[in-house]
């Protein structure tokens, strides 16, 4: 057993519809960690006799739980920032050719290693990953997470219309999805997602393989994308003619459930929406990418007045940052600029709690809960002399804010898995 001193916040539920109870905050708490599950979190003055044997450390800064990033795509950490298309061109000249040099298991491992240490070096301790076609990038991304004892879940890539290079077919991608799974059940943290790329790559053949694949799985999920893009929506709508809309397209195959993530949902009808709350899927909102990519403005009020799950992405390298404090902020300007606004603890609450309850996760991680896995992060903010200058007698609503506009990060001072302090490899 051990105990950690400190202020601490979480947002365990979300202050939209919970209220402002749903804000737990302790100037002066204690975070009790036994077996890397957290005993007990609370004001210090209230604890510190029952867990008096507890040696404690005390932290300078505000706890807060590692971050979840509810959509990211590891082999494309190499080429973030690449510069000049919307996204079917952008796929086509930038990411494609990065992906096919996964088919080597030296680079997958050297690129899985990098990312995790930068997903840890962010605050990032959870995160639904996407790999490539080919099994092995998943193999290198598991061994890797492993080794750092992170709650990641991903998938090979199911995408029989890909390009030449990057393609499977519905047997190959359906033998090597059963494989994975088998190989990588109950190890660590680690999750599977059968994760179809989006519907202008996949058969309906392939599609409905992948339905399968989810129902015969009970504790897989089902990771995609929807609806980012107009160019994208206009081809599906072309091929898939008598489909209400393109959710409507996964829906046949039976990809729409309580246990399907879909990234970005910029342009969405009520109907859809509507269906995905009665379902109980999941979206991640992912800010950066949208304004990346000129995709759009994900309509968080919308997607409220439906009740659907939302957690954040970062989805780099679409995404141009890995950094969650910072993909909270642009969701706060995403969200201005359609006239709305995003309160900080809620922000906290969505990149945390709510990002967990889009992965299935969230008895195990996200708002310091007892019986949960303390996963948690120190947040500076001190870690710039702005920041600082901005925080000083500030409130903490505003302080959360401004780690949020102007954080990234360097405001991260520290990690922890389970109780136990991340220690960064070199790279
Ligand atoms: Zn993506």
């Amino acid at each position: 057993m051990k105990a950690f001193r400190g202020e601490i916040l979480s947002v365990p539920d979300d202050p939209q519809f919970a209220g402002p109870e749903a804000v737990r905050h302790y100037e002066d708490g204690l975070l009790v960690v036994e077996d890397g599950l957290v005993l007990a979190c609370g004001p210090h003055a209230e604890l510190a006799d029952r867990f008096a044997e507890a040696p404690v450390e005390k932290l300078e800064g505000l706890i807060v739980p590692g971050f979840v990033d509810a959509h990211v795509h590891y082999p494309q950490i190499e080429r973030i920032a690449s510069h000049g298309e919307q996204l079917m061109q952008w796929l086509e000249r930038h990411i494609f050719p990065a992906e096919k040099a996964f088919a080597d298991r030296a680079h997958a491992d050297n690129v899985a290693a990098f990312f995790l240490d930068q997903l840890l070096s962010h605050g990032t301790t959870s995160a639904l990953v996407f790999a490539t076609v080919h099994a092995g990038s998943v193999d290198a991304l598991f061994e890797a997470a492993l080794e750092r004892d992170m709650r990641i879940v991903s998938g090979k890539v199911l995408m029989d219309l890909g390009p030449e290079g990057l393609r499977d077919s519905t047997a190959s991608g359906r033998a090597d999805t059963e494989q994975l799974i088998a190989r990588w059940r109950g190890r660590g943290r680690l999750g599977y997602a059968v994760t179809p790329r989006f519907v202008p790559t996949s058969s309906e053949e392939q599609l409905a393989d992948a339905g399968s694949l989810v129902a015969a799985h009970p504790n897989v999920l089902m990771h995609t994308h929807l609806s980012e893009n107009q160019g994208e929506i206009a081809f599906v709508a072309e091929r898939f003619p008598d489909a209400r809309d393109y959710l409507d397209v996964y829906d046949r195959f039976g990809l729409v459930g309580p246990r399907s993530v879909f990234a970005h949902c910029v342009h969405m009808s009520d109907r859809a929406l509507s269906r995905m709350a009665e379902a109980g899927s999941g979206i991640a909102f992912c800010p950066t990418s949208n304004m990346f990519l000129g995709s759009g403005l994900f309509d968080l009020a919308q997607a409220d007045r439906h009740g659907v799950k939302i957690g954040i992405g970062t989805d780099v390298g679409a995404g141009t940052t890995l950094s969650v404090l910072a993909t909270l902020g642009e969701a706060y300007r995403t969200c201005q600029l359609r006239g709305a606004s995003l309160d900080p603890f809620r922000a906290l609450h969505l990149a945390t709690a709510g990002g967990a309850r889009v992965m299935g996760i969230s008895d195990r991680v996200g708002g310091l809960l007892p019986g949960q896995e303390a996963d948690f992060i120190l947040l500076d903010e001190k870690s710039t002399p702005l920041l600082a200058r901005r925080c000083k007698n500030a409130s903490l609503h505003d302080r959360l804010f401004a780690l949020q506009v102007l954080g990234d990060d360097r405001a991260i001072a520290g990690t922890w898995l389970r109780g136990a302090r991340a220690h960064l490899r070199a790279n």
